[in-house]
């Protein structure tokens, strides 16, 4: 077991063996991975399904049992899928979840006409499918949930693990019910932040990250294709970036402080307007698919 930092302190000033990842399985099968060590598992000493956290997400949110064996199912209604043991990790897939989509019944406005009768335009509440377009936010709540009620736990791990890896990023979201209060924040590593500041320059756009921000909300909510430009993840000075996606206004994740503390090895960032969990899970999928390629890149820079 190799020691961890000091924890409160983080990855933005030393780096510690990897206790949590997230990544993301791909657009041909839109989903995160999220991987948690089993040292970090064994210093969870209590069961989550009774803590604060979960007993107040389940009954502020209204929220199904939340599935605490981390041998099975995990989550609220199980919506982490366990597939493997490996390597020391303990492997959770989550699909990204269908928001918003069309069922095999006639638009209630249209009534399939396809056509609004007074101007003859395209019907706007069905986009001129003629089908009923109907929402379903229970899934995207649960994924959001879960995590919120376990990154308390990995934002304050300081026992270190048995990986061979550094932690490239840790993230912390925070759920609720309205158009505020819910976040997402978090700390950058020092791979990353490297990665982004000697493998990009500054003002150079990601495409990888862009496509699979796009992806997800795609699955999530429908085509992207009228706010095509408003997806970003530009590279900034210092190893920093800012990711953007346009949910109802545009949610931003950016660094906490543009200036580097000759201290930092790594950084905070911040978020604005990831209230719901829509926008959370895209931004999830800029990190893990960030996670994904600094991984690749320290990998392929071992083999060389
Ligand atoms: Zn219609």
């Amino acid at each position: 077991m190799r020691e961890g930092n000091n924890g409160f302190m983080g990855i933005t000033y030393s780096d510690s063996p990897c206790w949590c990842e997230l990544l993301y399985a791909g657009n041909d099968y839109p989903a995160l991975i999220f991987r948690l060590h089993e040292d970090f598992i064994k210093s969870i000493d209590f069961d989550l399904r009774n803590s604060a956290v979960v007993k107040d997400l389940k009954s502020e949110l209204n929220l199904p049992e939340f599935m605490s064996d981390f041998n099975n199912d995990f989550g609220f209604n199980g919506v982490f899928k366990h597939i493997v043991k490996k390597d020391g990790f303990v492997e959770f897939l989550i699909k990204i979840p269908k928001i918003r989509f069309f069922v095999d019944e006639k638009c209630g406005i249209c009534s399939g006409s396809k056509q609004d009768s007074s101007t003859g335009l395209e019907c706007s509440f069905c986009e001129g499918t003629g089908r009923k377009l109907c929402q379903d936010w229970s899934t995207a709540f649960n994924i959001s949930a879960t995590f919120s009620a376990i990154t308390p736990l990995i934002k304050f791990y300081k026992r270190g693990s048995s990986a061979p890896f550094n932690q490239l990023l840790t993230f912390f979201t925070i759920t609720r019910k309205g158009l505020q209060g819910g976040s997402l924040s978090g700390e950058i590593g020092s791979s990353i932040r490297h990665w982004l500041d000697h493998e990009n320059k500054v003002g150079d756009e990601i495409p990888e990250i862009i496509s699979t921000m796009k992806t997800a909300y795609e699955v999530m909510l429908g085509s992207s294709q009228r706010y095509s430009r408003s997806f970003r993840f530009v590279v900034r000075e210092n190893g920093r970036f800012v990711a953007e996606c346009p949910i109802i206004g545009t949610c931003s994740v950016y660094p906490y402080s543009w200036e580097a503390d000759i201290r930092e090895i790594g950084y905070k960032f911040s978020s604005s307007n990831s209230d719901d969990p829509a926008r959370q899970i895209v931004m999830l999928v800029a990190l893990a698919t960030l996670s994904g390629m600094v991984k690749m890149s320290n990998s392929s820079k071992k083999t060389n």
